[in-house]
Order: structure tokens, then C-alpha cells, then sequence
């Protein structure tokens, strides 16, 4: 039997940039908010002088333990899943913070065509261009609705960063201004100016300069140390929730952060959420957490796990089509939506060491649908970039092909290019399809017995036919920067999904729009079967735009807390009308 604890307004799963804030934006308005966060206890200290690259790049440190709980993969529905174990293959983020300490940093908006990608895509081709099996739908916001939670998570976050010239509006430039310019970016910026392109450096939140945020926490200008990507900043530089939002709701005095508390259920009765049922990691004993308000932010894994486990909303069944937990799983995947072209340079020298997590350049000429796609065999697009987040000397070691792996001429090529290499690749988007999905695992359990989630996940002609073009544009690029060799990346006719997890870029499972036949959330993220539950994250997404998601999860978040609080205010009720309009494949 659970320990039942005393009721607080609003109870939140993660610490995230999703869970962070939220709890910041309720405690500010003074509700008593708790956050149970399975990880461990940290703070922006923690980081000081880590880094370590074995520690961080090879034993992954700071990442979820896949021997206790991960998720189960497969690529179609004849075959049995199988637990993914490595880091190598899934960095998923706990403690403190969740994986935005881990980050790097790299923050756009999605674009006006992506929130209403069913709409547009029927408006501009006709609907016969939707393949079949595409679940395309809009995602009853648009742009305009969401553009002044895109200002405010800016602000808070302190980016770093330039007017894309060819972007959406912006009710106000960024707070910061961008990075540096470095001889790379300068090289990337004046070929894709030649070429008629429109570049503008990558939007950061490794800050550029000392920043205070409109809450008073303060944020210190990036070293480009280089040491971004899996470890923690040692300098307070990279905006994090442990140096912004934690804080912030912290200092409130109205919220408590639980670690090593691990939730297991969403409590309900059918008709309301109650509370979460966790297990505390240490003692075993298991506590039942009261509120008016519950807030599922531990990333799409865990939000569409819960609801599953707890039998809230209506499973999708992919053979039928119906239901809607776990529908149009998406995301960006190693070895088919981020690649590109490798220049090879043999005067030109650049400092592949000094870096940031989000140093570089990027264009979005062929963004979204910036392109034509009339005769093309694929929808959406891909920004192409070039981002310099530093070689560190054991992670990575780049040799023209052909050189042997081992003696001689592999030393001397490995020291003649370390610093004369470069990359430009493209970030491609992905769409949703009827049989790429999540639901229970009929097989394995986690540590504490309860079934993992299960993934199953097919790549399609879409997604080959989208990174092959890509890659033509970035060996274009690469070839304008003037590398002596070029080598592009390559797909492979039968490549098949690797079960590899690796760049956080995850969507779906519990997605959003304005039809409750279609959708789980509404765009507060207020569940349509549950009014007191609010769905945070990627998890919404109904599709995976073609570029990194946390501006848009953190956009989304504000709006939740937003609608959160008139919903605390005015007696509860949904937040928006149910419309069974058609917007969807
Ligand atoms: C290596 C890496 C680099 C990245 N770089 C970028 C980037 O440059 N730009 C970008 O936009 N995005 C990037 N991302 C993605 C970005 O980190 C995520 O979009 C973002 O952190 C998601 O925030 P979140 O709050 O939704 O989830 P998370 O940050 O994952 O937070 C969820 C929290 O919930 C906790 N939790 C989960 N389940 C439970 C449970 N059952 N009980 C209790 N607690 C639980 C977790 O421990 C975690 O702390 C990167 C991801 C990775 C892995
Ligand atoms: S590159 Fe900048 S933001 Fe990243 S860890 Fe180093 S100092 Fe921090």
C-alpha cells in the first residue's frame, strides 16, 4: 500500500526544460508545485572540472541507466523487440535538469508550414500527394499562436543569436548576439552566399555574453571549451534548466524537487488525475502524491508510457488505425537524417578544437517547404549546416578514405587532417507513418516489474529519396568551400532502421491538435479524455520538422503553464473547444 502524502496543486514528472518550466511558471504564481525526478540530486557545481572524456563521451555518466529501464525496439511487427542496453545506441538524460544539462544548445523555430503541414501540403500539391500510409496532420496551432512563447523561452534561455534572412516573423530580435564568427563558419557563410543562399548563424544557447534573464538568474558567456555535447558546462554558459528555470521556481519557495523518485502510474478515477504513484530509487517504498494539477514532462518515452500503464486514452492500434497513445512516433536518427559531406582540405587549416555545442551556420533554403515539391519523391525538407562543436582528441579522428586504419600512413594523415576537415550536413525532417508507432512490450519489464515501452519503426522511400537529395546540397556546398576532396556521405538502397537513439530528437505518442478523433492533447497540451492532465514535450509532435525540437518543447511549455494556471483560476474545464474538423491524412 502507498504512503499517501499531503496534496499540492500540481505534481510534475522531470526536472527537464519541459518539467522546468512549468514548475518555474506555476511556483512564480505561487501554487505549491512538487517535481518527482528519478535521477539524482545536482547542481551547476556538479560540473565543475568534468571534462573527461572517457567518463562522459565513452561511459556516458550523465545518462539514463539502460540496465534498469529502457526501451524495447524493432523494425515491424513480425519481429520481437528487443531492450536497447548501450549508451552507445540511446542517451536518454536524468538527474537534475534531464537532458537539456547534456545538450547543445542548438535552438530554432519550427516554421508557419510545419503546424499546419496537412493543410498547406493539400493546398499547394493536392492530397493525392500524401502517400497512403502518411499520418499528416496539423497541429491546431499555428506559428502566430505560439510566436510569443517562442519570445518568451528566448528570453528566458538568453539565445544567442541573428535574423534567419529568410525565417518567419519575430515579434523581437534574439537577446543575445550571436556566437563568434570562425574561419569555418566565415568559409560556410561566403560559398552558400555564392551559391545563392541565404546563411545566418546558428541560433545558441551557449550564451554569448554575460546575460540576466527576465527572472533575475544569470547565465555567463561561452569559453568554446568544446566539452558541450554530453557533459555538463563547468562555466554556468550553456542556458540549462539548473542555471534558469530550477532556480527560478526555487526561490519561489513554492517548489520541491524529489529525486530519486520514480513514477510508475498516473493515480485517476476515470474521470480526473489525482495524482502520480512513485517508487523512492533508495528505500524501495512506494508514495502516492496528491494534486489538483499533474504534469507528465519526463520526455515522450516515460509520457506515453505512463498513460499507457495507467490505461488513459485509447491505445493506437496500427492495423485498424483507431486510437491514439503511441500514434506517429518520429524522429531524427543517425544514419538517415543527419548526413552529409566531409571536405577534405590539404593546405587550409581550421581550429577544430575550440568549439560550442551550437557553433556554427546554417540555411533554410530548403527548409520545411521552402522547395518546390511538385517533382520531387518526397515531402518536407532539411536545413543544411555546419556546426562546430570541437574534436575531442579520443571521440573522434577524421582520415580521407582509403587510409589505412592503423600504422604509419594512419598516424600521419590522422595528425596532417585533424585540423583540416570540416563538415556541412544536412538535418533532415520525418514524417509520420501508420505502422511507426509505440505500445506496451508483451515481454520485458523494468527493474520494478513493469512492462517497458516498445518502439517499432520503419524507414520508408520518403526518408531516402529527402537525405539523398540533401546530401547532393551539401557536397555542392563543400565543393564551393573549396575542400580538395570531398566525400558525402552515402545510403545504402536496403539500409534498414538501426535501433539507434542517440540524438535526442524523439516525437509523438501522445500528439496534438484540434480533433480529439486525431489527437491526445489539445494546444495547452491538456489531455482531451482528462482535463487536469497536461502532456509536455516532444510527445506532442505530430511530426518531426527538420530541426533540433527544444525551442518548440519549451515554446509549448510556457503555453501549458500558461493554460495551467486560467485553468487553476476558472474553475477547470478544457482549455479549447473539441472541433471534429478533418485536418489530417
Ligand atoms: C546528446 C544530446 C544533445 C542534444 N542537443 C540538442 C540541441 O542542441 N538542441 C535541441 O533542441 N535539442 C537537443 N537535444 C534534445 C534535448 O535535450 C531535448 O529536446 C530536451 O532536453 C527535452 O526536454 P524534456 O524536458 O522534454 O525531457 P528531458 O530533458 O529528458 O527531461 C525529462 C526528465 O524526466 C525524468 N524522468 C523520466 N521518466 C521519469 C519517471 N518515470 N519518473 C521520474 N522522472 C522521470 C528524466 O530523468 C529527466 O530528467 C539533445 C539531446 C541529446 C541526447
Ligand atoms: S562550449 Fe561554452 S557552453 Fe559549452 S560547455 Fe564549453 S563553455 Fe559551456
Amino acid at each position: 500500500m502507498a504512503k499517501k502524502l499531503s496534496k499540492v496543486d500540481a505534481v510534475i514528472v522531470g526536472s527537464g526544460w519541459a518539467g522546468g518550466i512549468i514548475a518555474a511558471e506555476l511556483a512564480k504564481k505561487g501554487y505549491k508545485v512538487v517535481g518527482l525526478e528519478r535521477g539524482e540530486n545536482k547542481k551547476p557545481e556538479d560540473y565543475i572540472g568534468t571534462k573527461d572524456e572517457l567518463r562522459f563521451s565513452r561511459r556516458y555518466e550523465m545518462m539514463q541507466d539502460l540496465t534498469k529501464e529502457t526501451i524495447t525496439s524493432r523494425k515491424r511487427d513480425s519481429e520481437t523487440a528487443l531492450p536497447v542496453r548501450t549508451n552507445e545506441n540511446a542517451l536518454l538524460g536524468t538527474d537534475t535538469g534531464g537532458a537539456g544539462v547534456h545538450w547543445n544548445g542548438v535552438n530554432f523555430r519550427f516554421l508557419p508550414y510545419d503546424f499546419e503541414i496537412y493543410s498547406k501540403t493539400v493546398e499547394r500539391y493536392g492530397e493525392g500527394k500524401i502517400p497512403k500510409d502518411m499520418t499528416l496532420q496539423d497541429w491546431g496551432i499555428t506559428y502566430n499562436d505560439l510566436e510569443k512563447y517562442y519570445d518568451q523561452y528566448e528570453k528566458m534561455a538568453g539565445i544567442s543569436g541573428e535574423k534567419n534572412p529568410i525565417g518567419p516573423e519575430r515579434s523581437d530580435d534574439y537577446p543575445n548576439p550571436p556566437m563568434k564568427d570562425s574561419p569555418a563558419i566565415r568559409l560556410f557563410k561566403e560559398a552558400t552566399k555564392k551559391l545563392g543562399y541565404h546563411p545566418y548563424h546558428i541560433p545558441s544557447a551557449n550564451v554569448s555574453k554575460t546575460y540576466e534573464n527576465p527572472d533575475g538568474q544569470t547565465i555567463n558567456a561561452c569559453m568554446y571549451c568544446a566539452f558541450c555535447e554530453t557533459y555538463g558546462c563547468d562555466f554556468g554558459a550553456k542556458s540549462d534548466p539548473l542555471v534558469t528555470v530550477l532556480p527560478t521556481a526555487k526561490k519561489t519557495g513554492n517548489y520541491e524537487l524529489r529525486n530519486g523518485a520514480n513514477v510508475t502510474r498516473v493515480l485517476h478515477d476515470g474521470k480526473r488525475a489525482t495524482g502520480l504513484l512513485y517508487t523512492d530509487n533508495t528505500t524501495g517504498i512506494e508514495y502516492a502524491q496528491p494534486a489538483d494539477i499533474v504534469v507528465l514532462a519526463g520526455f515522450i518515452f516515460t509520457n506515453t508510457r505512463l498513460l499507457l500503464l495507467s490505461e488513459i486514452g485509447t491505445p493506437y492500434n496500427p492495423k485498424s488505425g483507431k486510437g491514439i497513445i503511441g500514434k506517429n512516433f518520429t524522429g531524427h536518427f543517425n544514419n538517415i537524417n543527419y548526413l552529409g559531406a566531409r571536405g577534405f582540405f590539404d593546405e587550409k587549416k581550421f581550429n577544430n578544437f575550440a568549439g560550442a555545442g551550437a557553433f556554427g551556420a546554417t540555411i533554410d533554403d530548403f527548409s520545411g517547404d521552402n522547395i518546390d515539391h511538385s517533382q520531387l519523391k518526397f515531402l518536407h525538407g532539411f536545413e543544411v549546416q555546419i556546426q562546430t562543436t570541437g574534436n575531442r582528441p579520443i571521440a573522434t579522428n577524421f582520415v580521407p578514405s582509403g587510409t589505412p586504419s592503423w600504422g604509419k600512413e594512419f598516424k600521419d594523415k590522422s595528425l596532417h587532417y585533424t585540423n583540416r576537415n570540416l563538415y556541412v550536413n544536412a538535418l533532415a525532417g520525418t514524417l509520420p507513418w501508420k505502422n511507426n508507432y509505440m505500445d506496451l512490450d508483451p515481454t520485458y519489464k523494468d527493474f520494478l516489474g513493469n512492462p517497458l515501452l516498445r518502439v517499432t519503426y520503419k524507414y520508408t522511400d520518403q526518408d531516402k529519396n529527402l537525405i539523398k537529395y540533401a546530401i547532393g546540397k551539401c557536397e555542392e556546398i563543400m565543393k564551393e568551400m573549396g575542400a580538395d576532396k570531398v566525400e558525402p556521405d552515402t545510403v545504402p538502397d536496403d539500409i534498414d532502421f538501426n535501433s539507434s537513439y542517440t540524438t535526442g530528437h524523439f516525437g509523438g505518442g501522445v500528439i496534438m491538435g484540434e480533433d480529439p478523433d486525431t489527437s491526445a492533447v489539445n494546444n495547452y497540451s491538456q489531455m482531451w479524455d482528462m482535463d487536469n492532465l497536461f502532456v509536455v514535450g516532444a510527445s506532442s509532435f505530430p511530426h518531426f520538422p527538420n530541426y533540433n525540437p527544444t525551442e518548440t518543447v519549451g515554446a509549448l511549455a510556457y503555453r501549458a503553464a500558461e493554460g495551467i494556471d486560467n485553468y487553476l483560476s476558472n474553475g477547470g474545464g478544457l482549455l479549447v473547444n473539441r472541433q471534429n474538423k478533418r485536418k489530417n491524412a
